[in-house]
Protein backbone atom coordinates (compact mmCIF):
# COMPACT_ATOMS: atom_id res chain seq x y z
CA UNK A 1 0.00 0.00 0.00
CA UNK A 2 1.05 3.82 -0.96
CA UNK A 3 1.30 6.38 1.60
CA UNK A 4 1.55 9.92 1.86
CA UNK A 5 2.72 12.46 4.62
CA UNK A 6 0.55 15.13 5.50
CA UNK A 7 3.22 17.67 7.40
CA UNK A 8 2.41 20.94 8.71
CA UNK A 9 5.02 23.29 10.23
CA UNK A 10 5.29 25.30 13.46
CA UNK A 11 8.35 27.84 13.01
CA UNK A 12 9.88 30.22 15.50
CA UNK A 13 11.79 32.80 14.01
CA UNK A 14 13.57 35.43 16.47
CA UNK A 15 12.77 38.98 15.77
CA UNK A 16 15.76 41.44 14.82
CA UNK A 17 14.45 44.26 17.21
CA UNK A 18 16.86 46.49 19.59
CA UNK A 19 14.59 45.35 22.81
CA UNK A 20 12.50 42.87 24.30
CA UNK A 21 8.89 42.93 23.30
CA UNK A 22 7.54 44.37 26.67
CA UNK A 23 10.46 46.02 28.12
CA UNK A 24 13.62 48.44 27.25
CA UNK A 25 15.90 45.28 27.76
CA UNK A 26 18.23 44.41 24.84
CA UNK A 27 17.79 41.73 22.97
CA UNK A 28 20.48 40.19 22.62
CA UNK A 29 20.40 37.85 18.93
CA UNK A 30 23.90 36.12 20.75
CA UNK A 31 24.44 34.19 23.69
CA UNK A 32 25.89 37.03 26.57
CA UNK A 33 29.07 35.69 28.04
CA UNK A 34 27.08 35.97 31.48
CA UNK A 35 23.65 34.71 32.76
CA UNK A 36 20.79 37.16 33.52
CA UNK A 37 22.38 40.66 32.54
CA UNK A 38 19.66 41.69 30.27
CA UNK A 39 16.84 41.37 32.77
CA UNK A 40 14.65 43.92 34.61
CA UNK A 41 11.80 43.33 36.68
CA UNK A 42 9.14 43.92 33.38
CA UNK A 43 10.50 40.73 31.78
CA UNK A 44 10.94 39.20 35.49
CA UNK A 45 7.63 40.14 35.42
CA UNK A 46 7.38 41.01 39.61
CA UNK A 47 4.03 41.74 41.13
CA UNK A 48 3.05 45.74 39.98
CA UNK A 49 5.06 45.61 37.10
CA UNK A 50 3.14 46.83 33.73
CA UNK A 51 4.64 45.67 30.46
CA UNK A 52 4.20 48.01 27.27
CA UNK A 53 4.41 46.56 23.62
CA UNK A 54 7.66 47.50 21.80
CA UNK A 55 6.48 49.47 18.38
CA UNK A 56 9.55 48.06 16.38
CA UNK A 57 8.47 44.57 16.87
CA UNK A 58 5.05 45.67 15.61
CA UNK A 59 6.39 47.05 12.61
CA UNK A 60 9.10 44.21 11.80
CA UNK A 61 6.16 42.05 12.58
CA UNK A 62 3.63 43.89 10.57
CA UNK A 63 6.46 43.90 7.61
CA UNK A 64 6.94 40.28 7.81
CA UNK A 65 3.45 39.72 7.23
CA UNK A 66 2.63 42.29 4.19
CA UNK A 67 6.24 40.89 2.54
CA UNK A 68 3.72 37.70 1.95
CA UNK A 69 0.56 39.31 1.00
CA UNK A 70 -0.90 38.58 3.92
CA UNK A 71 -4.33 39.99 5.73
CA UNK A 72 -2.99 41.89 8.50
CA UNK A 73 -5.59 42.42 11.66
CA UNK A 74 -5.66 46.20 12.29
CA UNK A 75 -6.26 44.77 15.79
CA UNK A 76 -4.75 42.25 17.57
CA UNK A 77 -4.89 41.26 21.05
CA UNK A 78 -2.29 38.93 23.39
CA UNK A 79 -3.37 36.35 25.11
CA UNK A 80 -2.04 34.38 28.30
CA UNK A 81 -1.03 30.58 27.55
CA UNK A 82 0.04 28.40 31.18
CA UNK A 83 3.76 27.97 31.07
CA UNK A 84 5.05 24.94 33.62
CA UNK A 85 8.36 25.41 33.29
CA UNK A 86 11.04 27.53 34.66
CA UNK A 87 12.78 29.37 31.66
CA UNK A 88 9.86 31.88 32.06
CA UNK A 89 9.84 33.29 35.89
CA UNK A 90 6.02 33.65 35.29
CA UNK A 91 3.59 30.79 35.11
CA UNK A 92 2.08 31.65 31.74
CA UNK A 93 3.36 32.32 28.16
CA UNK A 94 2.41 35.88 26.30
CA UNK A 95 1.10 34.81 23.22
CA UNK A 96 -2.01 35.18 20.90
CA UNK A 97 -4.45 32.77 20.51
CA UNK A 98 -7.21 34.31 19.41
CA UNK A 99 -6.86 37.66 17.64
CA UNK A 100 -3.11 37.43 15.66
CA UNK A 101 -1.73 40.33 13.77
CA UNK A 102 -1.57 38.36 10.55
CA UNK A 103 -3.96 35.57 9.32
CA UNK A 104 -4.18 33.44 6.31
CA UNK A 105 -1.38 34.03 3.89
CA UNK A 106 1.06 32.06 1.59
CA UNK A 107 4.46 31.56 0.72
CA UNK A 108 5.62 30.61 -3.11
CA UNK A 109 8.40 28.46 -3.66
CA UNK A 110 10.27 26.54 -6.39
CA UNK A 111 10.22 22.93 -5.28
CA UNK A 112 12.34 20.70 -7.99
CA UNK A 113 12.36 24.11 -10.77
CA UNK A 114 8.35 24.27 -10.26
CA UNK A 115 7.37 27.24 -8.56
CA UNK A 116 4.57 26.17 -5.61
CA UNK A 117 2.03 27.63 -2.90
CA UNK A 118 2.23 26.83 0.54
CA UNK A 119 -0.69 28.47 2.53
CA UNK A 120 -0.38 29.63 6.10
CA UNK A 121 -2.35 29.59 8.51
CA UNK A 122 -1.71 32.53 10.73
CA UNK A 123 1.41 34.16 12.40
CA UNK A 124 1.49 35.29 16.23
CA UNK A 125 3.79 37.65 18.84
CA UNK A 126 5.04 35.58 22.17
CA UNK A 127 7.66 35.93 24.62
CA UNK A 128 10.11 34.04 24.39
CA UNK A 129 11.93 31.99 27.32
CA UNK A 130 15.03 31.75 29.25
CA UNK A 131 17.58 29.34 28.82
CA UNK A 132 17.70 26.27 31.46
CA UNK A 133 21.27 24.84 32.12
CA UNK A 134 21.48 21.62 33.81
CA UNK A 135 24.77 21.14 36.07
CA UNK A 136 25.95 19.46 39.22
CA UNK A 137 22.54 17.78 39.99
CA UNK A 138 20.75 21.66 39.88
CA UNK A 139 18.81 23.14 37.36
CA UNK A 140 20.47 26.47 36.27
CA UNK A 141 18.20 29.51 34.60
CA UNK A 142 18.86 32.30 32.41
CA UNK A 143 16.57 35.13 31.32
CA UNK A 144 18.73 37.03 29.24
CA UNK A 145 16.73 35.72 26.16
CA UNK A 146 13.50 35.33 28.20
CA UNK A 147 10.53 38.24 26.86
CA UNK A 148 12.56 38.26 23.32
CA UNK A 149 10.27 38.67 20.56
CA UNK A 150 9.36 35.57 18.89
CA UNK A 151 7.01 35.01 15.67
CA UNK A 152 5.23 32.00 14.98
CA UNK A 153 4.59 31.06 12.02
CA UNK A 154 1.55 27.76 11.92
CA UNK A 155 1.54 26.21 8.14
CA UNK A 156 -1.65 24.63 6.98
CA UNK A 157 -1.17 20.42 6.52
CA UNK A 158 0.14 21.43 3.11
CA UNK A 159 3.87 18.93 2.88
CA UNK A 160 3.80 15.97 1.63
CA UNK A 161 7.57 15.79 1.18
CA UNK A 162 10.70 16.77 2.71
CA UNK A 163 11.83 18.96 -0.60
CA UNK A 164 8.74 21.03 -0.02
CA UNK A 165 9.46 21.16 3.50
CA UNK A 166 13.22 22.26 2.70
CA UNK A 167 12.28 24.70 -0.30
CA UNK A 168 9.82 26.03 2.14
CA UNK A 169 11.82 26.90 5.27
CA UNK A 170 14.52 28.12 3.00
CA UNK A 171 12.09 30.36 1.33
CA UNK A 172 11.07 31.54 4.29
CA UNK A 173 14.58 32.44 5.52
CA UNK A 174 15.27 34.30 2.66
CA UNK A 175 11.96 36.35 3.14
CA UNK A 176 12.73 37.23 6.58
CA UNK A 177 15.98 38.15 5.83
CA UNK A 178 14.86 40.55 2.68
CA UNK A 179 13.12 42.74 4.85
CA UNK A 180 15.41 42.43 8.20
CA UNK A 181 12.89 41.12 9.86
CA UNK A 182 15.00 38.49 11.49
CA UNK A 183 18.07 36.64 10.69
CA UNK A 184 16.52 33.23 10.46
CA UNK A 185 19.92 31.25 11.29
CA UNK A 186 19.21 27.95 12.78
CA UNK A 187 22.29 27.00 14.00
CA UNK A 188 22.03 30.32 16.17
CA UNK A 189 18.41 29.08 17.03
CA UNK A 190 17.17 32.23 15.44
CA UNK A 191 14.85 29.97 13.55
CA UNK A 192 13.11 27.41 15.08
CA UNK A 193 11.09 24.59 13.63
CA UNK A 194 8.25 22.38 15.19
CA UNK A 195 7.20 19.23 12.75
CA UNK A 196 3.75 17.77 13.04
CA UNK A 197 3.54 14.67 10.89
CA UNK A 198 0.85 12.20 9.81
CA UNK A 199 0.24 9.85 7.08
CA UNK A 200 -2.23 8.40 4.97
CA UNK A 201 -3.41 6.17 2.15
CA UNK A 202 -2.04 7.64 -1.01
CA UNK A 203 -5.74 8.71 -2.40
CA UNK A 204 -7.18 9.87 0.64
CA UNK A 205 -7.74 13.07 2.27
CA UNK A 206 -8.01 12.10 5.91
CA UNK A 207 -6.15 13.82 8.72
CA UNK A 208 -4.99 10.62 10.90
CA UNK A 209 -3.22 11.40 14.41
CA UNK A 210 -0.25 13.37 14.21
CA UNK A 211 3.10 13.66 15.63
CA UNK A 212 4.77 16.67 16.80
CA UNK A 213 8.90 16.44 16.81
CA UNK A 214 9.88 20.10 18.43
CA UNK A 215 12.56 22.59 17.84
CA UNK A 216 14.42 20.29 15.30
CA UNK A 217 17.70 22.71 14.62
CA UNK A 218 18.72 21.88 11.54
CA UNK A 219 17.28 21.71 7.98
CA UNK A 220 19.46 18.28 7.67
CA UNK A 221 17.92 17.28 11.07
CA UNK A 222 14.51 18.28 9.75
CA UNK A 223 15.16 16.21 6.22
CA UNK A 224 16.19 13.04 8.57
CA UNK A 225 13.73 13.69 11.01
CA UNK A 226 10.70 13.46 8.57
CA UNK A 227 12.15 10.30 7.10
CA UNK A 228 12.52 8.04 10.24
CA UNK A 229 9.00 9.32 11.41
CA UNK A 230 7.25 8.49 8.31
CA UNK A 231 9.00 4.68 8.19
CA UNK A 232 7.77 4.71 12.05
CA UNK A 233 4.43 5.62 11.60
CA UNK A 234 4.01 3.28 8.67
CA UNK A 235 5.16 0.27 10.30
CA UNK A 236 2.49 0.77 12.68
CA UNK A 237 -0.49 1.27 10.35
CA UNK A 238 0.97 -1.50 8.04
CA UNK A 239 0.60 -3.52 11.36
CA UNK A 240 -3.08 -2.65 12.29
CA UNK A 241 -1.90 -0.32 15.11
CA UNK A 242 -2.54 3.22 15.60
CA UNK A 243 -0.22 6.18 15.70
CA UNK A 244 -0.63 7.98 19.20
CA UNK A 245 -1.09 11.60 18.93
CA UNK A 246 1.66 12.65 21.05
CA UNK A 247 4.81 14.67 21.03
CA UNK A 248 8.34 13.17 20.36
CA UNK A 249 11.68 13.85 20.55
CA UNK A 250 14.36 13.53 17.92
CA UNK A 251 17.64 12.80 18.65
CA UNK A 252 19.76 13.54 15.15
CA UNK A 253 22.46 12.02 16.55
CA UNK A 254 21.01 7.92 16.90
CA UNK A 255 18.56 8.90 14.34
CA UNK A 256 15.58 7.98 16.73
CA UNK A 257 13.04 9.70 17.88
CA UNK A 258 11.12 8.74 21.02
CA UNK A 259 7.74 9.66 22.92
CA UNK A 260 7.81 12.33 25.19
CA UNK A 261 4.66 13.64 26.62
CA UNK A 262 1.01 13.57 25.10
CA UNK A 263 0.20 16.20 22.83
CA UNK A 264 -2.12 18.74 24.69
CA UNK A 265 -5.02 20.45 22.50
CA UNK A 266 -5.52 24.41 23.37
CA UNK A 267 -8.22 22.91 26.21
CA UNK A 268 -4.64 22.15 28.28
CA UNK A 269 -2.98 25.49 27.57
CA UNK A 270 -6.01 27.20 29.49
CA UNK A 271 -5.59 30.32 27.52
CA UNK A 272 -6.99 33.66 29.02
CA UNK A 273 -7.26 37.00 27.46
CA UNK A 274 -4.26 38.67 28.83
CA UNK A 275 -5.38 42.04 31.18
CA UNK A 276 -2.48 43.90 31.73
CA UNK A 277 -1.18 44.99 27.75
CA UNK A 278 -3.91 46.92 25.35
CA UNK A 279 -4.77 45.43 22.14
CA UNK A 280 -2.67 46.75 19.33
CA UNK A 281 -4.33 49.22 16.78
CA UNK A 282 -2.48 49.72 13.18
CA UNK A 283 -3.70 52.89 11.57
CA UNK A 284 -4.15 53.43 8.18
CA UNK A 285 -1.03 55.69 7.79
CA UNK A 286 1.05 53.12 10.07
CA UNK A 287 0.15 50.36 7.09
CA UNK A 288 0.50 52.88 4.22
CA UNK A 289 4.17 54.22 5.82
CA UNK A 290 4.90 50.50 6.23
CA UNK A 291 4.47 49.34 2.41
CA UNK A 292 7.59 51.69 1.44
CA UNK A 293 9.55 48.94 3.44
CA UNK A 294 8.62 45.98 0.98
CA UNK A 295 11.03 44.91 -0.72
CA UNK A 296 10.85 43.25 -3.84
CA UNK A 297 10.19 39.08 -2.81
CA UNK A 298 13.34 36.63 -3.44
CA UNK A 299 11.22 34.16 -5.80
CA UNK A 300 9.75 37.38 -7.77
CA UNK A 301 13.58 38.10 -8.14
CA UNK A 302 14.04 34.49 -9.32
CA UNK A 303 11.31 34.85 -11.57
CA UNK A 304 12.01 38.07 -13.19
CA UNK A 305 15.91 36.39 -14.14
CA UNK A 306 14.47 33.57 -15.61
CA UNK A 307 11.31 35.65 -17.58
CA UNK A 308 12.78 38.80 -18.37
CA UNK A 309 16.91 38.52 -18.03
CA UNK A 310 16.38 34.46 -19.26
CA UNK A 311 18.83 33.50 -17.20
CA UNK A 312 19.60 29.65 -16.97
CA UNK A 313 17.40 27.54 -14.04
CA UNK A 314 20.86 26.88 -12.17
CA UNK A 315 21.98 30.51 -12.51
CA UNK A 316 19.15 32.24 -11.24
CA UNK A 317 18.59 29.63 -8.14
CA UNK A 318 22.01 30.47 -7.12
CA UNK A 319 21.78 34.45 -7.46
CA UNK A 320 18.70 34.29 -5.52
CA UNK A 321 19.79 31.48 -2.97
CA UNK A 322 21.07 34.90 -1.21
CA UNK A 323 19.23 38.04 -0.91
CA UNK A 324 22.46 39.82 -0.46
CA UNK A 325 23.75 38.70 -3.75
CA UNK A 326 20.22 38.89 -5.66
CA UNK A 327 21.04 42.75 -4.56
CA UNK A 328 24.19 42.46 -5.75
CA UNK A 329 23.77 40.93 -9.05
CA UNK A 330 21.09 43.71 -9.72
CA UNK A 331 23.41 46.46 -8.46
CA UNK A 332 25.59 45.11 -11.22
CA UNK A 333 23.01 44.72 -13.91
CA UNK A 334 21.86 48.33 -13.52
CA UNK A 335 25.66 49.45 -14.53
CA UNK A 336 26.49 46.67 -17.20
CA UNK A 337 22.91 46.80 -18.81
CA UNK A 338 24.38 43.12 -19.65
CA UNK A 339 22.09 40.25 -17.62
CA UNK A 340 24.08 37.24 -18.97
CA UNK A 341 27.63 39.00 -18.75
CA UNK A 342 27.10 40.31 -15.10
CA UNK A 343 25.71 36.35 -14.18
CA UNK A 344 28.94 34.83 -15.36
CA UNK A 345 31.66 36.98 -13.49
CA UNK A 346 29.63 36.57 -10.50
CA UNK A 347 28.69 33.00 -10.79
CA UNK A 348 31.69 31.73 -12.00
CA UNK A 349 34.60 34.10 -10.86
CA UNK A 350 33.68 35.98 -8.22
CA UNK A 351 31.48 33.23 -6.50
CA UNK A 352 34.00 30.75 -6.45
CA UNK A 353 37.12 33.51 -4.91
CA UNK A 354 34.21 33.93 -2.04
CA UNK A 355 34.06 30.00 -1.64
CA UNK A 356 37.86 29.29 -2.07
CA UNK A 357 39.43 32.35 0.29
CA UNK A 358 39.76 31.79 3.81
CA UNK A 359 39.42 35.61 4.89
CA UNK A 360 37.07 37.16 2.88
CA UNK A 361 33.63 35.26 2.81
CA UNK A 362 31.08 37.82 1.94
CA UNK A 363 29.96 40.44 -0.38
CA UNK A 364 30.49 43.20 2.19
CA UNK A 365 33.73 42.04 3.63
CA UNK A 366 35.12 42.57 -0.58
CA UNK A 367 37.68 45.44 -0.86
CA UNK A 368 36.31 46.83 -4.56
CA UNK A 369 33.26 48.04 -5.29
CA UNK A 370 30.27 47.02 -7.58
CA UNK A 371 31.18 49.70 -9.76
CA UNK A 372 34.83 48.34 -10.51
CA UNK A 373 33.58 45.22 -11.35
CA UNK A 374 31.17 46.58 -13.98
CA UNK A 375 34.06 48.46 -15.32
CA UNK A 376 35.81 45.15 -15.80
CA UNK A 377 32.63 43.84 -17.52
CA UNK A 378 32.56 46.85 -20.03
CA UNK A 379 36.36 46.66 -20.73
CA UNK A 380 35.11 42.42 -21.60
CA UNK A 381 32.28 44.02 -23.75
CA UNK A 382 34.46 46.76 -25.28
CA UNK A 383 37.19 43.89 -26.81
CA UNK A 384 39.55 45.45 -24.29
CA UNK A 385 40.01 43.01 -21.84
CA UNK A 386 39.53 38.89 -22.87
CA UNK A 387 37.94 36.80 -20.41
CA UNK A 388 40.89 35.31 -19.10
CA UNK A 389 42.51 38.28 -17.97
CA UNK A 390 39.14 39.56 -16.72
CA UNK A 391 39.69 36.74 -14.00
CA UNK A 392 42.84 38.19 -13.61
CA UNK A 393 41.90 41.65 -13.15
CA UNK A 394 39.16 40.61 -10.46
CA UNK A 395 41.38 38.49 -8.56
CA UNK A 396 43.60 41.28 -8.25
CA UNK A 397 40.46 43.16 -6.95
CA UNK A 398 39.69 40.57 -4.87
CA UNK A 399 43.10 40.04 -2.76
CA UNK A 400 44.62 43.67 -2.64
CA UNK A 401 41.89 46.28 -4.24
CA UNK A 402 42.65 48.78 -6.49
CA UNK A 403 41.88 51.06 -9.81
CA UNK A 404 40.58 48.63 -12.77
CA UNK A 405 42.62 50.10 -15.45
CA UNK A 406 45.94 50.81 -13.32
CA UNK A 407 45.56 46.77 -12.66
CA UNK A 408 45.14 46.34 -16.41
CA UNK A 409 47.92 48.25 -17.95
CA UNK A 410 50.39 47.30 -15.22
CA UNK A 411 50.11 43.62 -15.73
CA UNK A 412 49.84 44.30 -19.79
CA UNK A 413 46.15 42.89 -19.96
CA UNK A 414 44.39 45.38 -22.48
CA UNK A 415 43.87 43.56 -25.69
CA UNK A 416 45.63 45.60 -28.54
CA UNK A 417 42.86 46.35 -31.76
CA UNK A 418 45.39 48.79 -33.07
CA UNK A 419 44.33 47.81 -36.88
CA UNK A 420 47.48 48.67 -38.12
CA UNK A 421 49.68 46.37 -36.08
CA UNK A 422 47.16 43.70 -36.59
CA UNK A 423 47.04 43.84 -40.07
CA UNK A 424 51.08 44.00 -40.21
CA UNK A 425 50.67 40.70 -38.22
CA UNK A 426 48.24 38.76 -39.88
CA UNK A 427 49.81 39.77 -43.10
CA UNK A 428 53.12 38.25 -41.83
CA UNK A 429 51.19 35.39 -40.83
CA UNK A 430 49.60 35.04 -44.03
CA UNK A 431 52.75 34.78 -46.01
CA UNK A 432 55.01 32.78 -43.71
CA UNK A 433 52.31 29.89 -43.78
CA UNK A 434 51.75 29.74 -47.65
CA UNK A 435 50.87 25.40 -47.22
CA UNK A 436 48.32 26.18 -44.92
CA UNK A 437 46.54 28.95 -46.48
CA UNK A 438 45.90 27.05 -49.74
CA UNK A 439 45.18 23.93 -47.90
CA UNK A 440 42.71 26.41 -45.98
CA UNK A 441 41.12 27.99 -49.42
CA UNK A 442 41.33 24.74 -51.08
CA UNK A 443 39.05 22.44 -48.80
CA UNK A 444 40.34 22.76 -45.26
CA UNK A 445 38.24 24.57 -42.84
CA UNK A 446 39.69 23.43 -40.13
CA UNK A 447 43.32 24.99 -40.52
CA UNK A 448 41.49 28.56 -39.94
CA UNK A 449 42.22 27.75 -36.41
CA UNK A 450 45.50 27.28 -36.71
CA UNK A 451 46.31 30.67 -38.60
CA UNK A 452 44.41 32.59 -35.80
CA UNK A 453 46.76 30.66 -33.38
CA UNK A 454 49.92 31.91 -35.26
CA UNK A 455 48.56 35.28 -35.21
CA UNK A 456 48.01 35.39 -31.10
CA UNK A 457 51.46 33.82 -31.01
CA UNK A 458 52.75 36.78 -32.80
CA UNK A 459 51.22 39.02 -30.98
CA UNK A 460 52.48 37.39 -27.68
CA UNK A 461 48.68 36.53 -26.86
CA UNK A 462 48.07 40.12 -26.03
CA UNK A 463 45.86 41.12 -29.16
CA UNK A 464 42.28 40.39 -29.57
CA UNK A 465 41.47 36.61 -31.19
CA UNK A 466 37.96 38.19 -32.17
CA UNK A 467 39.95 40.71 -34.02
CA UNK A 468 42.04 38.50 -35.86
CA UNK A 469 39.14 36.25 -36.77
CA UNK A 470 37.90 38.83 -38.95
CA UNK A 471 40.72 40.20 -39.95
CA UNK A 472 41.74 36.94 -41.56
CA UNK A 473 38.55 35.68 -43.34
CA UNK A 474 38.55 39.64 -45.04
CA UNK A 475 42.10 38.40 -46.38
CA UNK A 476 41.31 35.08 -47.30
CA UNK A 477 37.62 34.56 -48.01
ZN1 LIG B 1 13.33 43.58 30.76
Amino acid sequence: MQYQKVIWLEIHMRVKSKTKLFCWCKNSLALESHPNVNVCPVCMWHPGMLPAVNSEVIRLWALAGMMMNCEINKISRFDRKSYFYPDLPNSFQTTQLYQPIVWAWYVETYVEWKLQRFDIHHMHLENDAGKLSHAWGKTLCDYNRAGSPLMEIVTMPVFHSREEVMEFLKELQKIMRAAWVSDADMEKGQMRCDVNMSIRQEGTDVLNNRTEHKNVNSFSAIGRCIDAEFKRQKKIMESWGQVEQETRWWDDETGISSSQRSKEDAMDYRYVPEPDILPVVLEDDFLEELKKSVVELPVAKRQRYLEEYKLGEDDARILTADYELSCYYDELVKLTKDEKKSCSIITSVLLWLLNESDEINTLSDLQFSVADLSKVITLINSDELSSTNAKVVIEELFKNGGDVDTIVDSNNLRQKNDMWALEAIVDDVISSNPDQVQDYKSWNERIFGFLVGQCMKASAWQWNPKVFNELLKNKLD
